[in-house]
């Protein structure tokens, strides 16, 4: 009847509201967090298959005063509809860099840090003068930087991310393909991107060690040696998929299984000190 239709939608528009205010508040403390560089960078390890550090994931972090820590994965797509992805991309890589700075300085050996940049990001026509600047600023061996963007931010904008992603390899930084798998680039095209880095979607490894999915693992480890990528396999969580992906050669692994993400005083103890020191 008329009068339920009316209260269903009365209903609907009153959680689309406090949808959209907490939506508008969100954005409006993004833009106040920037200002105040409120964010912080935890570092999740890399493993290789028997378990030693080769490398990292730097993963943002936001906590907020009342709200306590704000996942990343409800605040960066709203930064991605305003553009405020940029600015707290540039937060990220700077941190990043001063960051694996400081490591090199008190001594220690650091390991190759991955950066997620969203396609947004490759876009703006700073990003590469950014990075160069950064470089300059730092005097970090772009051997040590990797960045991941995912394959559907790729196909969303190819020409000129392959550009971008042509003159980061020109550099010496390594590319990563991040949530592999999930979408859908031909093997075709997959061939043509600058890329070093395949990492397959933790949706492939929930289900290990299922033999179907065992079979698209295989495939795409497989595949990607053939291209001449490294492959991560990333949200590893049980000894029985570590085990599968290490006797399918997988070259690394990053997952709560072994690590979690955390802050740099953390992960600093599992890094090396030069062997000479
Ligand atoms: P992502 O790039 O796919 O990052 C991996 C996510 O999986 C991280 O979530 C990580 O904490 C989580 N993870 C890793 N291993 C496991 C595991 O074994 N089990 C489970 N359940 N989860 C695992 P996080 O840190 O919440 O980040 C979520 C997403 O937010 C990232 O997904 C990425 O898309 C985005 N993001 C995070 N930091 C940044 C950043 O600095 N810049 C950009 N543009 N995006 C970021
Ligand atoms: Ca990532
Ligand atoms: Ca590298
Ligand atoms: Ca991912």
């Amino acid at each position: 009847c008329k009068e339920n239709r009316d209260r269903k939608y009365a209903m609907f528009n009153k959680n689309q509201n406090e949808d959209l205010i907490n939506r508008i508040q969100i954005e409006k403390e993004i833009y106040q967090a920037i200002e105040d560089k409120t964010f912080t960078v935890y570092y999740q390890p890399k493993v290789d298959l028997d378990g030693n550090l080769v490398g990292a994931e730097a993963l943002i972090r936001w906590f907020h005063r009342e709200r306590g820590m704000v996942s990343p994965g409800q605040f960066i797509p709203i930064s991605e509809r305003n553009r405020s992805i940029i600015e707290i991309g540039k937060i990220v890589m700077e941190k990043t860099y001063s960051q694996i700075r400081e490591w090199i300085d008190s001594g220690l050996e650091p390991v190759e840090i991955s950066i997620n940049v969203a396609p947004m990001q490759f876009s703006d026509r700073g990003f590469i003068d950014y990075i160069d600047e950064l470089q300059n600023r730092y005097d970090i061996d772009p051997d040590l930087i990797e960045f991941e963007i995912t394959e559907t931010g790729i196909m969303e904008n190819e020409k000129k991310t392959t550009e971008i992603m042509h003159l980061l390899i020109e550099r010496g930084y390594s590319i990563s393909i991040d949530d592999f798998g999930t979408g859908y680039s031909s093997l075709n095209k997959l061939k043509d991107y600058p890329v070093t880095t395949l990492k397959i979607d933790k949706s492939f490894i929930d289900p290990l060690p299922d033999n179907a999915s065992s079979n698209i693992v295989k495939t795409i480890i497989e595949l990607a040696h053939f291209l001449q990528y490294r492959v991560v396999a990333e949200g590893v969580e049980k000894e029985e998929q570590h085990l599968l992906l290490a006797t399918l050669q997988c070259d690394m692994i990053q997952g709560y299984f072994f690590h979690k993400p955390m802050p740099s005083t953390h992960f600093v103890k599992l890094m090396k000190k030069p062997a000479s020191a």
